[in-house]
């Protein structure tokens, strides 16, 4: 069992709509995120992933409702100011380093909100620790393995203490081995930091094994919105999302339900 600090809602998206100039894609949406919690956001390519984390980063505009942080309105907040609330780890870890030294990757967002040296000093080597990085902390970013990077990348993110954490495809181009140390990693984190994390992922199997909670976007709308195992045991709710679990062993394992019974629904729900 886990336990979460708190249960506060600290992200609320209400009444949101945005369009593109030749493609709508939220209209209305209401989504609230509370902390402790681990929510995964899944749909295929082109259901809005990437545009609710830009809306809610503030990189888009909505065409009208609000964000809210903390129950205060985000509008008219820029980038870099909502950059201390909501940390937005990118799928690509090369896109986001800009140090060649691991620790200066760390120190770095510090740096920029002119922390004093010994303030810095000190959240970074606690964010080194708690992220299995000291004993590399003078090697060269260039050194270290994909997974590394991405661990760094969540690191530099993390040290500035953002109370939410959106983390885009976390796993992508890892083994397994990186992918189950990164995402321990990522569930330690959301077990005692208090914050809430949302992860947006094609991997069901990540969803069940480490969300709490499981929203499907299809064209921007919210069809499910429950619990991973609620919603990888219902075919007809994975189709309409597009949504093909990786491995139905894995999947039958982690739920517990029959691995033949599974399929012939799925194969059924395929056909009809
Ligand atoms: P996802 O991240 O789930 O793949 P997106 O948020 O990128 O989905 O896309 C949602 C919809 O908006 C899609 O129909 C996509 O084609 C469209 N879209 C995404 N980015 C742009 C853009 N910059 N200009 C116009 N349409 C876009």
């Amino acid at each position: 069992d886990k336990t979460k600090k708190s249960r506060e809602p600290i992200l609320s998206i209400q009444h949101l709509s945005f369009a593109y100039p030749k493609q709508a894609v939220f209209s209305d949406l209401n989504l609230t995120f509370p902390a402790g919690q681990m929510t995964a956001i899944v749909g295929k390519n082109g259901s809005g992933k990437s545009t609710f984390s830009n809306l809610v980063t503030g990189f888009l505009k909505p065409d009208s409702g609000r964000i809210l942080f903390d129950n205060q309105p985000l509008d008219g907040q820029s980038v870099k100011e909502r950059a201390d609330k909501i940390g937005y780890v990118l799928q690509d870890p090369n896109q986001m380093i800009s140090q060649n030294i691991v620790y200066d990757e760390v120190a770095y967002g510090l740096k920029l909100r002119g922390l004093s040296d010994d303030q810095i000093q000190a959240k970074t080597r606690t964010m080194l620790e708690v992220a299995g990085l000291d004993n590399m902390r003078h090697w060269p970013i260039s050194a270290l393995s994909f997974g590394q990077k991405k661990r760094v990348t969540i690191a530099s993110v993390l040290v500035l203490a953002p109370r939410v954490l959106i983390l885009d495809e976390p796993t992508a181009g890892q083994d397994y081995l990186n992918y189950r140390s990164l995402m321990n990693f990522v569930a330690e984190l959301n077990r005692t930091q208090d914050c809430s994390i949302i992860v947006i992922t094609h991997d069901m199997h990540l969803m069940l094994e480490y969300t709490d909670r499981a929203i499907a976007l299809v064209d921007g709308q919210v069809i499910a919105d429950m619990a991973p195992a609620e919603l990888l045991n219902d075919p007809a709710l994975l189709k309409r999302a597009s949504l093909a679990p990786t491995s139905l062993y894995d999947l039958a394992e982690s739920t517990g339900l029959d691995a033949v019974a599974l399929s012939k629904r799925l194969v059924q729900e395929e056909m009809t």
